[in-house]
């Protein structure tokens, strides 16, 4: 073997020489592959194998149910991953995604059947909504909305006998309303009807779903997970056995697959999430509260200000923040707040978050598209405040405010 360092005739090396009599074609499939002793030194993270293929001793070993036999979504770091997450979202049960936008889906998917209904919350994600209203109506299955002000009696009401799963998402994107996840969970599973939760926003550790009564916890990992914005991957976590039954067969039926290399760096993430999400946090309100004070802020949409409609809720339930939330501007002209986000610095302008970056992006255009979108009295921001010094994430808020006063009105 080239190149390495092993001088002994040990291992690998040894393999590639002792096949030598071989021919070229057979010694490039055969030399320096992965051994049983596979890995002779030990590392602080997991060892990482790529594969599809997953070599058994025996061929009885081939059909066994026990042990993994295909690579897909079964090699060691799948399982570290799984486990972790389990440990975070309090489950016994999780299952990997693609995407955060695939976990929300998968966990739609797994338990409804044609003809069932279900009920969302108006500010849950976006795409979640839309592929209720186009995939979800061509499967047979239809989806009623109710607005985050909704009393947990009142989404009750709205319950039927086709009524087979509550959509919750809280705080709600781009709005951030925060929901009484514990009651509407409580009269859903009152009347045998499953809830899922969009939990992206407290990455699984400032707020637990399934502690609360959710049966399906579903986040982007994409987001403070994996924290470096270059991963995309999602996870639902289940407690109950049926529902997690479920959750298995859908990902087995449908073959949707996660890269061992994604999945090493969201686990990579999760070592680092809970300092992380902390400092997110801070610098948040030190941000939110600099905004409060500002003249061309309206409000601020941050469930941790005290004055904030969600706080009572969030104080109850939540263990922190993170580092998203939106503000109201004064009324202003489109072309005042393209001036104020164009001549940010240190805030990109880029969607998603959860990275150790600042970002920034107009929301009013993702409203519009909303139909029952409450009128907010302004143009609304949503900022991703990240780790740099707040000072600085000010002096260049500030720079935008000065931006959008010289704007032509
Ligand atoms: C980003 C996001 C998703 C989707 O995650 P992707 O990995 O981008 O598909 C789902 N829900 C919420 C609340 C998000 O912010």
């Amino acid at each position: 073997m080239l190149g390495s360092h092993q001088s002994d005739g040990e291992g690998e090396a040894q393999v590639s020489r002792t096949d030598g009599a071989r021919g070229e074609a057979t010694r490039l499939i055969h030399a320096g592959r992965a051994t049983a002793a596979a890995s002779p030194v030990r590392t602080v993270a997991p060892t990482l194998q790529r594969g599809s293929t997953l070599l058994l001793p025996r061929s009885r070993d081939l059909y066994r149910e026990d042990i993994p036999t295909y690579g897909m979504n079964s090699l060691a770091v799948h399982d570290a991953l799984k486990a972790a997450l389990g440990d975070l979202e309090g489950a016994d049960h999780v299952e990997l995604f693609s995407s955060g936008l695939a976990a929300c889906t998968g966990a739609i998917l797994c338990v409804v059947e044609a003809g069932d209904e279900i009920l969302i919350v108006e500010s849950v994600y976006g795409p979640t909504r839309r592929f209720c209203d186009r995939f979800l109506t061509r499967m047979g299955v239809t989806t009623r909305r109710f607005t985050p002000k909704a009393s947990p009696d009142e989404v009750a009401a709205m319950i039927g006998p086709r009524t087979r799963l509550l959509v919750l998402e809280s705080p709600g994107s781009l709005t951030f309303d925060m929901l009484d996840v514990a009651a509407l969970a409580r009269v859903a599973r009152a009347r045998g009807v499953l809830t899922m939760m969009d939990n992206t926003w407290a990455a699984g550790l400032i707020f637990k779903p399934l502690d609360h009564g959710v049966d399906l916890s579903v986040q982007a990992l994409t987001k403070y997970v994996c924290g470096h914005s270059d991963v995309f991957l999602g996870s639902v976590a289940a407690r109950d056995r049926a529902v997690a039954l479920k959750l298995a067969n859908f990902v087995r039926d449908t073959g949707a697959s996660t890269s061992p290399d994604d999945v090493f760096q969201a686990l990579r993430g999760l070592r680092t999430l809970k300092p992380r999400i902390e400092r997110h946090g801070q610098n948040g309100l030190i941000v939110a509260r600099w905004l409060q004070t500002r003249r061309e802020v309206k409000r601020v949409l941050h469930p941790a200000l005290p004055d904030d409609p969600g706080h009572g809720l969030w104080a109850r339930d939540y263990a922190g923040a993170c580092g998203l939330f939106g503000l109201v501007l004064e009324p202003a002209s489109d072309s005042a707040v393209e001036a104020f986000l164009d001549r940010l610095k240190l805030f990109g302008l880029g969607f998603s978050w959860g990275g150790y970056e600042s970002l920034a992006i107009p929301c009013d255009p993702q409203l519009r598209r909303t139909p029952a979108a409450q009128d907010l009295g302004g143009p609304l921001i949503r900022l991703h405040v990240g780790l740099e010094d707040p000072q600085d994430l000010i002096n260049d808020l500030e720079q935008g405010f000065a931006a959008l006063a010289a704007a032509p009105p």
